[in-house]
């Protein structure tokens, strides 16, 4: 048993694997995960493996570059294949209300690098032919968009994170974190007390709660998120972009030879809940016919529910604490933690071991929720 840790990430989830992984491959050798459940138990083994560079604010676009770049290269870094399917996100815009936003969002991914294009009903027909596009004002297409298989991402960094000495311990619940002098001193889990200097907030959707053992108050709520999966649907087999139909929020990619449907539900409250709730079902069903009306022959097989970690600008919280000496936040990323987890774990090594992270991490600053500096982004479902 380790019985201190020079540092202790608490979240056996992507982000705190992500970290873990970056760290180590850093030199840094005493890191110890410490997760409640099973590895992965998390929002981590609940997404829709999702990978996007079309945000509408430049600290998540940035972000997503960072990321899609370190995608790449995944298997040749991990030695594992991250399953990515190159087929682009595809946003479906229905209310006048949202153009001007996307009108913006196209000016910025120009200037940034993103060849996201803009597109008619009718071109975005094309693109996904059977789905129902007549009632489209503007569709935004990127190419390098898809999306990946998140078990994949996140045993890559696991098995990784072993290989260069991080040990994993799950089962282990942190209870406490000792705070002395405004310092970090030690975490307790399982009854046990691990002195370390530095403790890293990679617990999800539940970072809130770690975070106020150390008496510090972190916006994070947990949203309730389903997915539905159907078994393959008869004459519908060709592949189509990830599409996303921003007024309702309902989305849809190809998964083993069906379709996986997603939506919120707006009337859901804030929650810890991750039972199927299956009444939502039927208002899926009904967004997904009105759009792909070939889905009128599915069955739907599956669902599962998890949560969104969401915080009030939908931007992750990324850095040291103001306040809490070796307290360090890697959280908060508001349903984009599986695309975003391997950009987030390099900058927090490179914060941590060369005093410096290569990307600007002011925007994700703790403190910007106290200070109401907060940075929207509007292309959230
Ligand atoms: C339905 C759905 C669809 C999504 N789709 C996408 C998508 O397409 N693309 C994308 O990028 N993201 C998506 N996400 C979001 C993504 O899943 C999360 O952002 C990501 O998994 C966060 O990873 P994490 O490691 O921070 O959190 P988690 O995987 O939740 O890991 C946190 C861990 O902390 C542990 N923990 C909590 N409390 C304690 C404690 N006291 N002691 C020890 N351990 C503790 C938990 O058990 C958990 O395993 C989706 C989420 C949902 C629910």
């Amino acid at each position: 048993m380790t019985t201190s840790s020079e540092i202790v990430i608490v979240g056996g989830g992507v982000v705190g694997a992500s970290v873990a992984y970056h760290l180590a491959a850093k030199g840094l050798r005493d890191v110890l995960v410490l997760e409640r459940e099973t590895l992965g138990s998390g929002s981590t083994s609940k997404n829709a493996g999702g990978i996007r560079l079309q945000f509408s604010s430049e600290p998540n676009v940035r972000l997503s570059q960072r990321a899609l770049a370190k995608l790449h290269a995944f298997q040749a870094e991990l030695g594992v294949d991250p399953a990515f399917h190159k087929v682009g996100y595809l946003f479906l815009i229905t209310e006048a209300r949202d153009v001007g936003v996307f009108e913006r969002s196209l000016a910025l991914w120009q200037r940034l690098g993103v060849p996201a294009r803009r597109l008619t009903g009718p071109e975005a027909g094309k693109l996904f032919p059977g789905c129902r596009v007549d009632d489209v004002i503007l569709a935004t297409f990127c190419p390098e968009d898809g999306y990946a298989d998140p078990s994949s991402i996140f045993g890559g960094y696991v098995a990784g994170a072993r290989r260069l000495g991080v040990t994993f311990r799950p089962g282990a619940t942190v209870s406490a974190i000792e705070v002395v002098r405004g310092k970090v001193a030690a975490v307790e889990a399982g009854g046990e007390r691990i002195p370390c200097g530095t403790v890293i907030d990679a617990a999800g959707p539940w970072a809130s709660q770690i975070a106020a053992l150390a008496g510090i108050d972190l916006p994070i709520r947990p949203l309730r998120r389903h997915i539905f999966v159907t078994d393959p649907v008869p004459g519908f087999d060709g592949e189509f972009p990830m599409t996303i139909e921003f007024a309702s929020g309902f989305y849809c990619h190809r998964e083993s030879g069906g379709v996986l449907l997603g939506m919120g539900d707006p009337d859901d409250p804030p929650g810890y809940d991750t039972s199927v709730n299956w009444d939502f079902l039927p208002k899926v069903v009904e967004c997904a016919l009105a759009r792909v009306p070939a889905l009128e022959r599915a069955r739907v097989k599956t669902g599962w529910a998890g949560l969104y970690e969401d915080t009030p600008d939908k931007h992750p919280v990324l850095g040291r604490d103001a306040t809490v000496q070796g307290f360090v936040h890697a959280a908060g990323f508001s349903g984009h933690g599986l695309m975003h987890a391997p950009a987030a774990g390099e900058l927090i090594a490179e914060l941590l071991v060369d005093g410096m992270a290569s990307l600007d991490l002011s925007p994700f600053r703790p403190s910007r929720f106290a200070e109401g500096a907060l940075v929207a982004e509007h292309n959230v479902i």
